[in-house]
């Protein structure tokens, strides 16, 4: 999910992502700029902070031990189980929402009420990595790296925004706050319905005034995710009349499925790909007088002959868009496209539910700017958005549209996730935390923090 398509306003940023080194974490976590103005009770959270760092860590080997592979459901489990008992400590009302309705394992839920504006913390629990996959330990490298499965995809992510809580409610302030905490059990492949899979996190955004992600995001922890691009899959069908070879282009058999869906896939390169952040990609390809497409396993067959013209042509793709509004219009000009058929022909274009964009919002923006505050002001620097373009989807975006701010990204920083060689840098563990429990203790204080209840 990773296209470089660089923009003036993220270009230093991204060129940053790119290269990051440990040494990124050290200038972060070694900033000497002067902290700003923190108050007596955000003093305490970040001494909680630094009392519970071994703590975290402790925890988060733990969790990084179990096997959380997505259909290892058990797994999920365990780690959910584990977690459970950590936000019942703190006070939370939590509950296992099962996943059997879309064939995963479930959704951990926590709840802590309070006059405060709704806060959404968002995790999940699975890991690309099944059971058999060789990398099932967590290895610490050196004093400030370590290696593991879903160190920071996102367990890293899950126990920052716990810790966090810990200091909130060590710190008193959690008393007053509403915080709902959802970790899916399905990130990395959500279950289907995709609808079903995804109820229990947006329900929980209902009235929320401010949703957090704790991805691991770009890898230089500079940075947080305002916006994310949505992905969604299309099927693009054509037919056309068989007949002898020697008779296409006759009026009476047409052009045949083959050349109605080359038109059709030129007439998207042509109108939609020089569009900022809009990309669309046939993957699969097949087409011939005999023709099968498995869209789950993208596997296809076909067969035809060259002196016969082809009646069935199928291609399946994905588009990725920025913003509701962009996808509307790119799903609108694709079906244009789609009506004016060669003679002889039809096509059918039929898009699929998918993660839906996260656009960057004057909303989104202003969390931003509350958390590069809070950043400065702990002396951790500043933080800046992330080009959308390196930011694979993620379930912040299921709600983004449902919240008036959203921001990911606030987990766990490092490199390398979706791969064995998944790598943290764990001086980031209470530099996250503290971000991120200011940024909440703020938003639970600030007055504009309120959600525009529809
Ligand atoms: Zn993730």
């Amino acid at each position: 999910m990773r296209i470089a398509s660089l923009s003036r306003r993220f270009a230093t940023v991204v060129l940053a992502a790119l290269v990051v080194q440990p040494s990124i974490g050290a200038k972060v976590a070694a900033q000497s700029s002067s902290p700003g103005q923190l108050s007596p009770t955000e003093r305490s959270i970040v001494r909680s902070v630094d009392s519970h760092n071994r703590d975290a860590l402790a925890l988060l080997v733990r969790l990084v031990d179990i096997n959380s592979g997505t259909t290892n459901h058990a797994g999920v489990r365990r780690v959910a189980d584990i977690l459970r008992a950590q936000f019942d400590s703190l006070g939370f009302t939590t509950q296992w929402v099962d996943g059997t309705t879309f064939h995963r394992a479930g959704h951990l839920v926590a709840e802590h009420p309070g006059r405060g504006p709704k806060i959404l913390i968002i995790g999940h629990l699975d890991t690309v990595f099944d059971p058999d996959s060789p990398f099932q330990k967590f290895v610490r490298l050196d004093d400030s790296t370590a290696r593991g499965p879903g160190v920071i995809d996102m367990k890293g992510g899950d126990v920052i925004a716990l810790y966090a809580l810990r200091a909130l409610e060590e710190s008193g302030a959690l008393d007053s706050m509403h915080v709902v905490v959802v970790y899916d059990g399905d990130e990395e492949d959500a279950g289907t319905p995709l609808s079903a899979a995804r109820q229990t996190l947006i329900d929980a955004a209902h009235g929320a005034a401010a949703a957090l992600g704790f991805e691991d995001g770009a890898g230089d922890p500079r940075t947080a995710v305002i916006s994310r691009r949505g992905d969604i899959s299309w099927t693009l069908t054509t037919t056309g009349h068989t007949a002898h070879s020697s008779q296409i282009f006759t009026t009476e058999y047409g052009a045949g499925a083959v050349y109605e869906a080359a038109r059709v896939l030129d007439g998207f390169y042509r109108q939609l790909s020089t569009e900022r952040y809009l990309t669309f990609n046939p993957g699969v390809v097949v087409g011939g007088t005999a023709v099968s497409l498995d869209s789950t396993l993208s596997i296809g067959t076909a067969a035809g002959k060259t002196n016969v013209v082809a009646d069935t042509m199928v291609v399946a793709g994905d588009l990725r868009t920025l913003s509701p509004a962009q996808l509307a219009h790119a799903e609108q000009v694709m079906q244009s496209i789609v009506r004016h058929n060669l003679p002889g022909t039809t096509a059918r274009l039929v898009f699929a539910d998918g993660y839906p964009p996260m656009a960057p919002t004057a909303g989104n923006e202003r969390l931003l700017a509350m958390y590069d505050r809070a950043s400065r002001d702990l002396g951790l620097g500043p933080v800046v958005a992330v080009d959308p373009s390196r930011a694979g989807a993620a379930d912040v975006s299921f709600v983004a549209n449902e919240v008036p701010m959203a921001i990911d990204a606030l987990g766990l920083s490092g490199h390398d996730d979706h791969s064995p060689q998944e790598t943290a840098d764990l001086r980031m563990l209470p530099v996250q935390t503290k971000r991120a429990a200011i940024l909440m203790y703020r938003l639970s204080a600030s007055p504009g923090a309120r959600a525009t209840v529809p």
